[in-house]
């Protein structure tokens, strides 16, 4: 099934998704890893989804804080920096958690390592049940595993907890030609395939993750969520966004 946008519309074009947040949005201009105002605003355009019934989960990243392939060493063993990257979207995942229980809306982080007195370990099945229940899960240390990034483990827990789509907020308003910043005649793109991606390659997500949601035609939406209603205004099918699905025959 082609997704078609609803430009004009208040129905919104998905009802269960997963929320892609790198650490680089959380700290936004800040020197600290998590910038409160955009923890604040995240945390009302997510209790705007919630609020409309829609059923989420979250992958936020770890980049804030630590990035495994930047951070290894000659001293520090990839192995153990991706471990400590991983740590970092636990940390993430706590205050994201957090945050939104201050408002009132339920959330919980579970982890694909096991850290019992900091917080739940994934199960597929209990995961499941809960999402349907419309608790928010934030899912963090990736996939447990080293060498992989959590734009993967979007992919991945989408697929297993059975989301419409990834929804990647990102920093612009999706996927352009060329860098907006840098070329003004750039232009933006509205719709893109997985093969274009890969071809192109447009770094929107890393080729492993791309090619996850390839071969199991996952729709994934890339758009602006440090605007203000961001998210609920791309669940309507309104303003910019870049969605990437499967080829048009
Ligand atoms: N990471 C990992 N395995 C995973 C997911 C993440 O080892 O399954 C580590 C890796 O070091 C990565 C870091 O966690 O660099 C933070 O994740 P990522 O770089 O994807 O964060 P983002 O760029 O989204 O902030």
């Amino acid at each position: 099934m082609i997704i078609n946008q609803a430009p004009f519309s208040d129905e919104l074009m998905f009802q269960r998704i997963l929320l892609k947040i790198s650490g680089e949005v959380l700290r936004g201009a800040s020197s600290h890893f998590i910038d409160s105002q955009i923890l604040e605003q995240l945390v009302l355009d997510i209790a705007q989804a919630y609020e409309k019934g829609i059923k989420l989960c979250l992958v936020i990243g770890g980049g804030n804080i630590v990035r495994g392939a930047k951070a290894a060493s000659p001293h520090l063993a990839r192995e153990t920096a991706d471990l400590m990257g991983m740590l970092a979207t636990v940390m993430n995942g706590l205050a994201m958690a957090s945050a939104l229980q201050s408002k009132n809306i339920p959330a919980k982080v579970v982890s694909a390592l096991h850290m019992p007195q900091v917080c739940t370990t994934y199960e597929y099945q209990d995961c499941l049940a809960e999402v349907d229940k419309n608790q928010i899960l934030i899912f963090a240390a990736g996939s447990g595993n080293p060498y992989f990034t959590t734009d993967t483990v979007a992919i991945l827990r989408a697929l297993e907890m059975k989301c419409d789509v990834i929804m990647k907020g990102t920093q612009v308003d999706g996927v352009y030609s060329d860098d907006p910043r840098l070329n003004a005649q750039a232009e933006h793109l509205t719709t893109l395939d997985y093969q274009e991606v890969l071809t192109h390659n447009l770094r929107v997500m890393d080729m492993t993750a791309i090619t996850l949601a390839q071969e199991n035609q996952i729709p994934i939406l890339i758009f602006n969520l440090c605007k203000k209603g961001g998210l609920l205004e791309a669940l309507k099918g309104r303003g910019k966004y870049t969605l990437i699905q499967k080829e048009k025959k």
